[in-house]
């Protein structure tokens, strides 16, 4: 009935998230808030796992990319469930840190770190770092050689699929700000930069071809083409490179009409990729890794709003204005992201009315959706836009100096605070 499968509606006709009544929550806790079932991330942590089991003898890692939704709790979760993470900045790195996440299953990413970022990148032991590009691996080496280390990385390779977008394409040459090409030569010579430095390790090769993606057939190509590059470096090199990380980017259900491919299908079409191209090579099967982020928390979560006001022009549209928006939300104002809504305390209604959800920010573009079908919203209603787990809370911010939303985490039906909202003292706390 949902686009996620932890919401119902109980017998009061309200929209419950993993057994708890939103109506409530939005009582208890305040609105605008996340709320997050941990059931959906558990299972979703754990169907990932069992896949590596399943297609590849447990000889792969799920890391979860914790930029989706990155706060002490999540980490907490994919440390008891097994999961590596992957981080993209030194405050990701810090916030996992804090709750003891094994360092040597943490991914350090990004196109720019900054040398200090690196330096405490290496200090903390992470796993690996996933260079970027030629200046970054100089830097990496010559910090490891000055700490006395040998530094674990991967690189980021360009296979050459931009699958961004529905269509996918193969490019001769990608044009990306990430990650080496391997069509101009770049990603080989990295790879004889490294074998000349013995500061620097190199484990493996990663590739992350994009977001949001519903086929199975740019992973295959990009699989593909991972695998016969390592067989290019063992030619060229000798280097025989054993583990291959492939990048997050599936899918999820924003909308009943989002038709993504099930994780296991994914994986087991991808794994009959890999086996083939090792077989066809004379490869040892590399131990795979995987970094989704959306798909382990996008549908596990929610946001409540409480309606201030609707404004009806005539002939025109109507405006429901939330206490939110692209304060908590961004995603509709950067790409016009659509979601499904409904009125939490009418969830057994039907859907009669067609709105435009506006956010309280002063921008015309603030909006939560436009043409949203939706049961007849009124001043006072709880709003739930579902499937925001994923690049909400993290790209949040403080425009119009709005407090940032709290979040709760759902189990068995119980919600216990995971994110205090912000106060108005944490508003101006680093003003002098
Ligand atoms: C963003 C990102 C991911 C996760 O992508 P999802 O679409 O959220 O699964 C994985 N790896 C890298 C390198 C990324 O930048």
């Amino acid at each position: 009935m949902f686009v996620s499968e932890c919401l119902s509606v109980n017998d009061a006709g309200h929209l419950t998230i993993g057994g708890a009544d939103t109506v409530e929550l939005a009582r208890q806790f305040g609105t605008p808030l996340y709320v997050f079932d941990e059931a959906t991330i558990r299972n979703t942590m754990r169907e990932y796992n069992a896949s590596m089991k399943k297609f590849y003898n447990g000889a792969g890692l799920v890391a979860y990319a914790s930029k989706a939704f990155s706060c002490k709790e999540i980490y907490r979760i994919a440390k008891d469930e097994g999961c590596g993470i992957d981080v993209v900045s030194a405050g990701e790195l810090y916030t996992a840190l804090s709750v003891d996440f094994p360092a040597e299953k943490i991914f350090y990413h990004g196109n720019n770190k900054t040398v200090s970022e690196l330096v405490y990148a290496i200090e903390s032991g992470v796993g690996r770092i996933v260079v970027d590009n030629l200046t970054e691996l100089e830097r990496i080496s010559e910090i490891a050689a000055s700490q006395s280390k040998i530094v674990p990385i991967l690189i980021r390779v360009k296979p050459g699929i931009d699958a961004h977008t529905h269509d996918f394409i193969r490019t001769g040459q990608i044009d990306s700000k990430f990650g080496f090409a391997l069509e101009t030569g770049e990603a080989l010579e990295a790879v004889k930069y490294i074998k000349e430095h013995k500061s620097v390790e190199l484990k493996g090769i990663h590739c992350h071809i994009g977001s949001q993606i519903f086929e199975v057939s740019p992973f295959e190509l990009a699989a593909e083409v991972m695998v016969g590059f390592m067989n290019t470096v063992r030619q060229e090199t000798g280097i025989i490179l054993t583990e291959l990380n492939l990048g997050g980017g599936f899918g999820i259900k924003y909308v009943p009409e989002n038709d993504p491919v099930p994780y296991m299908g994914y994986m087991e079409m991808v794994s009959k990729v890999v086996h083939d191209a090792c077989k066809k090579y004379g490869l040892d099967i590399p131990f795979i890794v995987i970094e989704p982020g959306r798909s382990i928390v996008g549908p596990a979560g929610i946001t409540l709003y409480t309606v201030g006001g609707v404004k009806d022009i005539p002939n025109i549209r109507t405006y429901v204005s939330v206490d939110g928006g692209m304060t908590d939300n961004p995603r509709y104002i950067l790409y016009q992201s659509v979601y499904e809504a409904l009125v939490a305390n009418k969830a057994d209604k039907p859907k009669d009315a067609v709105v435009t959800l506006a956010g309280r920010c002063c921008e015309s573009g603030d909006l939560v959706g436009e043409g949203m079908p939706i049961q007849r919203p009124e001043v006072g209603d709880i709003v739930a836009v579902l499937a925001t787990g994923a690049y909400n809370y993290s790209m949040a911010s403080n425009y119009n100096r709005v407090p940032r939303a709290a979040a709760v985490m759902v189990k068995d039906s119980e919600a216990r605070l995971i994110i205090r909202r912000e106060s108005m003292e944490d508003i101006i706390k680093n003003d002098i």
